[in-house]
């Protein structure tokens, strides 16, 4: 048990966990760079504590200060939030060995599924289904690895076991490449990740990503709360989310659930997660797991009505589930749209100044946001600045909400791409749903070619 929780993040998501815990009437300590003093997390905090410059690497990506943080305040547990460390095993470890909670799985589960190699055969052991691929980390033989790319079949796609943030990945097309891609990808996978090993799977060619929330305890008992269709991407990099998943079945998204379900008892798995699928031609493939809270959980909470980051809380101070599977009831829908402050044209981030803040409302709409007129969005960080929720009963009326409260949202000073978010809502294809990974780039593609205002 614990009555104090350390925030180690910033921005909507730390506001978001600090929401949760005050309401489960625990204490909050904030911790914060010297860019961050303004935030309006650490002025709400019971106490908060400056950890450094604001270079992430000196501040928020630094576990020793977040340690020497929770010792001086008290705080007895640390809710990491997503990005920076949040599946940083290490650092979960010494937290627990420090005799402190990570809200978060054990620091071995971290590290297994940290290891995409390790993460799918432990999926395959639990039944949840696989892109067709190597076996495990490629061999160093030049014939041995052509000889499973055969087998794999073309194109296939090498990818870095320690891999993440769609870095250390290379699409091979032809057997002539791929010797020198898969060493290509180790050298990187080496640089960037300190882990050369490499695995093979088959590349699939007209993927939506669909993703499927759960919530393990510590008692074995798991649940999953729907699935989530994040196939808006621009590099990899999600801009659009809603739930539940248009075009799929929810008998379909029901069997992917019980198998995940099934995967958390079996790796003994405990806390918030996230089973990221492939999904194509009716067809669900594991790709990855993320062993924290999402950027976009709020659409979840919205057809579900549970609290993921309040369960969070709770899993980690060892009370049970609050709900069973059967007590789950998924009603209308929702949509999120990441506001960034970033050129809606090139992307360029736009820190600055906010001069105006005006937040949209009316039925159905959730804003997740730090932002106030006055405040500076320092060029640190990600670029993310409010999550832009709406429910309708449907679909349609999840959408029409949409468009208002963008057409409401006021956010001066700074560039960011609500323009874009209006410009998407208004095409046929995503009116439709069910479009596949590719389609934002392709007509950002086409939209580029077309010109237009710059
Ligand atoms: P990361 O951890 O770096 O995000 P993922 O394994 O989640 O890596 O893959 C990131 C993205 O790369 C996916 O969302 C998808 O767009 C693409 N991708 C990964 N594996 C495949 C595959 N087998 N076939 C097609 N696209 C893939």
């Amino acid at each position: 048990m614990f009555d104090t929780v350390l925030i180690a993040n910033r921005g909507e998501i730390a506001l978001r966990i600090q929401r949760a815990a005050k309401h489960l009437g625990l204490k909050t300590v904030a911790v914060f760079s010297e860019a961050d003093k303004t935030l309006p997390h650490v002025t709400l905090a019971d106490e908060a504590i400056c950890i450094g410059p604001a270079a992430a690497q000196a501040s928020y990506l630094n576990p020793n200060e977040i340690l020497m943080a929770a010792k001086l305040t008290g705080a007895q547990a640390i809710h990491p939030g997503y990005g920076f460390l949040a599946e940083n095993a290490d650092f979960a470890e010494s937290i627990e060995k420090n005799g402190l909670t990570f809200i978060g799985p054990t620091s071995s589960a971290i590290r297994c599924m940290g290891d995409k190699v390790r993460a799918k055969q432990a999926m395959l052991k639990a039944g949840v289904p696989c892109v067709p691929g190597s076996e495990g980390e490629l061999p160093d033989a030049a014939a041995e690895i052509i000889g499973i790319g055969a087998q794999v079949g073309y194109p296939l796609i090498v990818k870095a076991a320690g891999g993440g943030g769609g870095k250390g990945m290379r699409v091979v097309t032809t057997e002539a490449d791929l010797v020198e891609a898969v060493a290509l990808t180790k050298q990187e996978a080496q640089r960037s990740f300190n882990n050369a090993a490499v695995y093979m799977e088959r590349f699939l060619q007209h993927p939506r990503h669909v993703e499927i929330q759960v919530l393990a305890d510590n008692y074995g008992n798991a649940i999953w709360l729907g699935a989530r269709d994040c196939s808006l991407q621009r590099r990899h990099q999600k801009v659009l989310e809603e739930s539940p998943a248009p075009k799929i079945h929810e008998r379909a998204i029901a069997a992917i659930g019980e198998r995940c379900v099934e995967a958390c008892r079996q790796i003994g798995y405990r806390g918030a997660g996230t089973f990221e699928f492939l999904y194509e031609d009716g067809a669900f493939f594991f790709i990855e797991m993320n062993t924290r809270v999402q950027v976009e959980h709020p659409v979840t909470e919205m057809v579900t009505g549970v609290d993921i980051v309040a369960e969070q809380i709770r899993i980690a101070m060892g009370v049970p589930l609050s709900i069973e599977q059967k007590d789950v009831v998924f009603a209308g829908h929702a949509i999120e749209c990441r506001i960034n402050a970033e050129n809606s044209w090139n992307f360029i981030p736009s820190p600055g100044t906010v001069t105006a803040w005006l937040p949209p409302g009316g039925p159905g709409i959730r804003v997740d946001s730090h932002l106030f007129s006055g405040y500076t969005v320092p060029p640190n960080y990600d670029s993310l600045v409010a999550k832009l929720i709406a429910y309708g009963k449907d679909r349609e009326q999840a959408i029409s909400r949409m468009r208002q409260a963008l057409d409401e949202m006021v956010i001066d000073g700074i560039e960011t791409n609500i323009g874009l978010h209006k410009e998407v809502l208004a095409l046929g294809d995503v009116v439709d749903g069910g479009f596949n990974i590719h389609f934002l780039e392709k007509w950002l593609g086409s939209r580029a070619k077309r010109g237009g205002q710059q």
